[in-house]
């Protein structure tokens, strides 16, 4: 591997002069209307069957007192990636200013060592083309929506999120509402035994919640039987 290819982990939180972007989800706040995932659909125009971000839910407590845990997911940004680490081609990177984890459709070579190594199951193989991005068979994956973070606006699932279970920001500044929210709550990241640094943290995810989203790094099987239809439809 060249040394122009050759990753090593960007460390970019409380680095002075960068900003170090972060997703604060407070579960409590989260009522599961799935706005998140239908915006990031529009937004992306991911094709049926793979989602960028999702929200499984797991019911708890006997009946009649029982409710609802939603667990919102998406790619945790992490400071120590395993992806980036595992990609032959340095098709998938990190940027330095926000610490966004990318991917480099032109370079990506479908081997999936990204999505192997990946400990959340947070990316996919395209299945069909998007849109505006006329290329298959690459993996994809949330981007923290860098397109419009970059233009001074939030990602779209947290412009959507009606309970405001979603906040996203700078880090790196003090006066940002997730620095102000991570330093007022306790917050839990998934599977920190990892080692991968998540930049997304939860708010009111207790233990049992947190092990319910171990089982859901596995996508719904659903979404599987959906791409299959998908692709016998369009014999592809
Ligand atoms: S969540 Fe997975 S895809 Fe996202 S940065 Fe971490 S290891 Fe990579
Ligand atoms: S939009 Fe907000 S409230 Fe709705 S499911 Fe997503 S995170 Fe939860």
């Amino acid at each position: 591997m060249s040394d122009e290819l050759r990753v090593s982990p960007i460390e970019t939180r409380e680095v002075p002069g960068k900003r170090r972007f972060a997703m604060v989800v407070d579960t409590r706040r989260c009522i599961g209307c799935m706005a998140c995932q239908v915006a990031c659909k529009a937004e992306y125009d991911t094709p049926l069957g793979v989602n960028r971000t999702w929200v499984p839910y797991k019911v708890v407590g006997k009946y009649p007192n029982v409710k609802k845990q939603f667990l919102p997911r998406l790619c945790n940004h992490c400071d120590d990636p395993p992806c980036v680490r595992n990609c032959p081609v340095g098709a998938t990177y990190k940027h330095e200013d926000g610490g966004f984890v990318l991917q480099r459709y032109e370079r990506c070579i479908g081997c999936r060592s990204c999505m192997a190594a990946c400990p959340y199951n947070a990316r996919f193989m395209l299945p069909s083309h998007r849109t505006y991005t006329p290329i298959t068979n690459v993996v994809d994956k949330c981007t923290f929506c860098f397109h419009r973070v970059t233009q001074n606006l939030v990602p779209a699932c947290v412009q959507t999120c009606i309970g405001r279970s979603r906040v996203f920001g700078d880090l790196n500044d003090p006066t940002s509402e997730v620095s102000y929210l991570v330093a007022k709550n306790a917050t839990q990241v998934l599977r920190p035994e990892e080692g991968t640094k998540p930049h997304v943290f939860y708010i009111g995810a207790d233990r049992n919640q947190t092990e319910f989203g171990r089982d859901a790094y596995r996508k719904p099987d659903v979404m599987e039987l959906q791409r299959d239809a998908f692709k016998r439809h369009f014999n592809i």
